[in-house]
């Protein structure tokens, strides 16, 4: 790994986290924010650079989140920014319905060559990744001629109307927001640790597909959502066999398999897409987080014949596959190119999981087994936390474990349906000693607090 980083990779804080500058934003943007959109960090971001965000009081903390998954090589990337300030030098704009440019062509290109399959395929840009996952939905009703779409149990599919429909969890996503869009259905997911059919994911694929035959009927079903990993859902990896089992019968019944890769997608799991692990082959693939740095850009990718069912005019949108975007997303693919960040991935993998583990271990040892379960891939990784010995949802030690973390200087994330779940994702561009100093304040948290508890 080559990248050289601008600030100093050290966490190093100067006063409480978050200091008198945070607290003084935090107090101006109660009067001027809408109280719906709630910081789980709220410090004052002035600078930020591989490993570290560093604060309007001058902390440099630690990042263990990439803004949820986003910036994956680094949040300004030096590759990215010249990329992205010699864009908006020429145009920041042109509205690709009215008159095109390459640089969406060339993302386009970039997604049907790199995601899974060698078919003939399409892409379509976006802005955000719901935005994505509606338009996928849009165009396998229109190719299909069916109204259905099953979504699965733990899902985080978006905030828009329709997207809010297929996630799964309401409050905070969905409380209060209804009526939600209809012909959505709702089957059971693969999640070892708490599914009575454990390991076995073809077992849990044929109980879905069961339901889906007897609630819905295949020949009604447009497509069939999975996230390949779920990610807000609890980091939750389907058990071998699952993606595999229900892409096939989909395969058969002339369903469209969705794979929902907005947050696992882009070299964050160890491989360009999550589904390539199981060598599982989408009809279509959603895309977003880490495809262009933080510039808001989502893709829909897939099979020719669905994409180019759909009548001219009937995709788009003002802002969809924005110049400055394209941009940033080409010179993003080329840094995950040069670093191979797809090895960098697995290699944080291979540290995350050993040190959770080690700490899981001697947690049990001491008579505190809170961590459930460690799981996830490559840069994803999290731990589940549990009541010391059982299955029991810790939601109250996950918020703590996050906010004692913050106060030493490391940024961290809940998920979880119920929020009892840590997540760690780092940007992948992370050095060693910077993510090992991480993880140690990370564990330090975990032990001093079940300890205490
Ligand atoms: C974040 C996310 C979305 C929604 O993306 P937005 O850009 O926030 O609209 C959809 N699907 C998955 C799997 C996600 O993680």
């Amino acid at each position: 790994m080559v990248i050289a980083h601008r600030l100093p990779q050290r966490r190093h804080l100067v006063t409480d986290v978050p200091g008198p500058r945070s607290r003084d934003l935090a107090t101006r943007r109660q009067s001027a924010v809408a109280a719906g959109v709630a910081p789980s960090a709220p410090i004052q971001v002035v600078d930020a650079d591989g490993g570290v965000i560093v604060d309007a009081d001058g902390n440099s903390l630690i990042d263990l989140g990439s803004g949820i998954a986003v910036t994956s090589v680094g949040a300004s990337n030096r590759t990215v920014a010249d990329a992205v300030a010699a864009q908006a030098h020429r145009f920041t704009h042109t509205c690709f319905l009215v008159t095109g440019y390459e640089g969406y062509v060339a993302v386009c290109e970039e997604l049907n060559r790199r995601t899974p399959g060698d078919h003939d395929k399409r892409s379509v840009l976006f802005t955000s990744g719901a935005e994505a996952v509606e338009n996928a939905v849009k165009i396998a009703r229109l190719a299909t001629g069916r109204p259905a779409v099953v979504a699965f149990d733990h899902a985080y599919h978006g905030r828009t109307n329709l997207t809010m429909a297929l996630t799964a969890k309401s409050v905070p996503y969905k409380h209060d927001f209804g009526p939600f869009a209809p012909e959505v259905y709702r089957m059971p997911m693969s999640y070892p640790f708490r599914d009575e059919l454990g390991a076995d994911g073809v077992a849990a694929a044929r109980r879905a597909i069961t339901l889906i035959d007897s609630q819905i009927s295949a020949d009604k079903v447009a497509a069939v959502i999975v996230e390949p990993i779920q990610g807000e859902g609890g980091f939750v990896v389907p058990a071998p066999g699952f993606l595999g089992t229900l892409a096939e019968w989909c395969h058969t019944r002339g369903v469209v398999f969705v794979a929902d890769e907005v947050q696992s997608g882009f070299c964050r799991t160890g491989d360009w897409f999550a589904c390539e692990h199981e060598g599982v082959v989408p009809d279509l693939i959603t895309t977003a987080k880490g495809i262009a740095d933080g510039l808001p850009l989502s893709a829909v990718t897939g099979r020719a014949d669905l994409l180019d069912a759909v009548h001219p005019g009937g995709l788009g949108g003002t802002y969809g596959g924005n110049p400055v975007a394209c941009a940033a997303a080409l010179a993003t693919i080329e840094e995950m190119d040069t670093n191979d960040l797809c090895a960098r991935a697995r290699h944080i993998g291979t540290i995350v999981t050993d040190t959770l583990t080690e700490t899981a271990t001697a947690l049990a040892a001491d008579g505190h087994a809170v961590i459930g379960e460690v799981r996830g891939r490559g840069g994803m990784i999290a731990v589940e936390l549990v009541r010391p010995g059982t299955t029991e949802p810790d939601p109250a030690l996950a918020r703590s474990v996050v906010a004692q973390a913050l106060s030493r200087g490391v940024v961290s994330l809940t998920c979880g349906t119920y929020g009892n779940v840590v997540r760690l994702l780092p940007p992948l561009v992370i050095d060693d000693g910077l993510l090992r100093e991480g993880l140690g304040v990370i564990t330090d948290v975990l032990t001093e607090t079940a300890a205490s508890s």
